[in-house]
């Protein structure tokens, strides 16, 4: 895998440098999405199913290897979602702030006070598509629960409101990236992508 290059679905230049800072260890060198090409629509109703449409995009309009994710927060309370909608929770266009309301007011609205009622968990999907059409998927899950109140203001999305089983009582906002990388969804689901490629 030494030198393999992987196109990335992501446009967004953070998560291209923490995938690409996850991947060197196994010798990948990440590109960035050309811009001529435009998003997806992620409609698909798995987390798989959306990294596929992503990566498979890439994949022709490139004729490289290409590499996306998907992620979802599922709240048990709510029957898993928002799930594979995280992004659109609270409607287009995608709003953190306003994602994050709703959740809040949802679980304030089910009388879920206590952390066993709030437990949550966030899932990525990783998924490498190749030239040949075959695929390497690797997965990664991190437990935890949704917090009374936003605390925080490190991270983005849903991290003020998630507070991980291994954070000593904090939120993601409230960690260093390294730290919450160490245990987040997307650093196991990169972490185990890494093993398989290597
Ligand atoms: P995406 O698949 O990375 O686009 O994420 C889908 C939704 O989950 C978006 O609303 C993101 O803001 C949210 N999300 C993804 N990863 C994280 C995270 O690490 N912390 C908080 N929210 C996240």
């Amino acid at each position: 895998m030494v030198g393999q290059r992987l196109v990335c679905a992501s446009a967004n230049p953070d998560k291209v440098r923490e995938i690409e800072a996850i991947l060197l260890n196994c010798g990948v060198v990440l590109e960035t999405r050309p811009t001529e090409i435009a998003d997806v629509e992620e409609n698909a109703e798995t987390l798989e199913g959306n990294a596929r449409l992503k990566a498979s995009a890439i994949a022709i309009a490139t004729g490289c290897a290409a590499l996306a994710d998907d992620t979802g927060l599922e709240v048990d309370a709510l029957g898993g979602a928002p799930g594979v909608r995280s992004a659109r929770y609270a409607g287009e266009p995608s709003d953190a702030d306003a994602n994050i309301e709703k959740l809040l007011n949802e679980l304030h609205a089910l009388g879920a006070t206590t952390t066993q009622q709030r437990r949550a968990r966030f899932r990525t999907v990783v998924l490498v598509q190749w030239p040949d059409g075959t695929e390497t998927i690797a997965m990664g899950v991190v437990e935890g629960h949704i917090a009374l109140e936003r605390v925080g203001d490190g991270g983005f999305g849903y991290d003020p409101v998630f507070i991980p089983e291994e954070g000593n009582g904090r939120t993601f906002a409230q960690m260093s990236a390294d730290e919450k990388h160490a245990m987040s969804h997307r650093g196991r689901a990169l972490r185990t992508l890494a093993e398989e490629l290597s």
